[in-house]
């Protein structure tokens, strides 16, 4: 989330000179006019070597990366996609728009995809997984990776709100198939709008390019106009002024992970036995502290605790109904939206606590030493 706070001189500074030095503000074409200057190219390779990946696309978004990224799987008519009650409805909309079928698992004590159900839904049309990183936290993802490997289904993991996490040190949406992460205005790393696609398949980076560019090869032997092309694929392209944010924004990824972990550490200190579970293996990128009040009455108390240090709340309990699948009967069958209900009961119990760079680390101390005395 605070991605947005820090916007400012630097990133002033650099669209001013992409406007100054180049003007383009396509990803690709004009050679003759854009003084070498391509943003869009530089952040897939600054996005991949920070995620330690061979392969970035960048999109125009994390619902089109989620898109773009089943479509390089094959996902069509007929076919099952599994993901979590606890999600953001892009994942439902793009398996959706594949002409697929979404299924939702339950979910574990981190608040994501519970393997245990994962291994349930798995059936004989099942053609992929989409495991999400639901605010900063990880996935139990050596489970649901064993499980999807039992049966070769390919996963998709959905770090959108997770960049910057780690799983065995290694950072999520690199661990599957395929990741995805999302630029918007509500995401660690923002770029206002804009995606990306990590992988290290060579075969599923090639369809990602094409697919997202209208099936353009970029054929280095021969002009755009006259490009060779073997599918068909849509318009997903980011624009250099998003890359040229992004990349701004990427270069203070590490800053801010450290700033988050400031933060998180103060309410964890006092709150850590209220929190949700984080796996050993994992570590959060610290955007987001679960806190789980012990009973109604404290969370409603500290719900007023939240408002007055005008702290707030993230996505639980504000924005549940576009978070929860229960709420999704104008996208799911009615069969996941019942199947979802636990889930819904699950994250009721639940205040998200967003961490907001601007305020001082005094300010959570403070908050938690208040929430804290609420449940003693
Ligand atoms: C934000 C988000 C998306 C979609 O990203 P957009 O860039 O807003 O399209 C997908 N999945 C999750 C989990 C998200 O939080």
């Amino acid at each position: 989330m605070p991605g947005f706070e820090l916007i400012g001189q630097e990133e002033k500074a650099a669209l001013a000179a992409l406007i100054d030095n180049s003007g383009i503000l396509a990803a690709h074409g004009f050679n003759d006019k854009r003084n070498g200057v391509f943003e869009v190219r530089s952040l897939e390779r600054e996005f991949a070597a920070r995620m330690q990946t061979p392969y970035a696309t960048a999109v125009s978004s994390g619902t089109a990366a989620l898109k773009v990224a089943l479509k390089a799987l094959g996902v069509g008519a007929g076919d099952e996609v599994i993901t979590q009650a606890f999600n953001f409805i892009a994942t439902v909309e793009a398996i959706l728009d594949c002409g697929a079928t979404p299924i939702v698992t339950t979910i574990d004590e981190s608040l994501n995809m519970d393997p245990l159900d994962l291994r349930r839904r798995i059936g004989p049309r099942t053609k992929a997984i989409i495991v999400v990183h639901m605010l900063g936290a990880v996935a139990n993802l050596s489970d649901v990776l064993a499980i999807a490997r039992e049966h070769g289904i390919p996963v998709i993991e959905d770090a959108c709100e997770a960049p910057g996490a780690l799983w065995d040190g290694r950072p999520v949406g690199t661990l599957a198939e395929l990741g995805v992460f999302s630029f918007d205005m509500g995401k660690l790393m923002t770029a206002g709008e804009g995606g990306m696609i990590v992988t290290s398949d060579e075969r599923l980076h090639r369809f990602c390019k094409e697919y997202h560019d209208h099936g353009h090869e970029n054929n280095p032997t021969l002009p755009r106009g006259r490009d060779s092309r073997t599918i068909y694929g849509f318009n997903y392209r980011m624009t250099e002024l998003q890359a040229c944010v992004a990349r701004v924004q990427l270069r203070r990824l590490d800053h801010m992970l450290a700033e988050n972990w400031r933060r998180h550490d103060a309410l964890h200190a006092r709150l850590g036995r209220y929190g949700r579970t984080l796996f050993a293996r994992s570590r959060p990128n610290a955007e987001i502290f679960i806190f789980r009040p012990p009973t109604a009455q404290i969370k409603a108390a500290a719900l007023e605790v939240l408002r007055e240090h005008q702290i707030g709340t993230k996505n639980l309990p504000d924005a549940i109904e576009w978070h929860c699948a229960a709420f999704w009967d104008h996208a799911v069958s009615a069969g996941e939206v019942a199947h979802s209900k636990s889930t819904q009961h699950h994250l009721e119990s639940c205040l998200s606590i967003p961490i907001w760079l601007r305020r001082p680390v005094e300010d959570y101390e403070l908050l938690a030493n208040r929430l804290a005395n609420l449940c003693e």
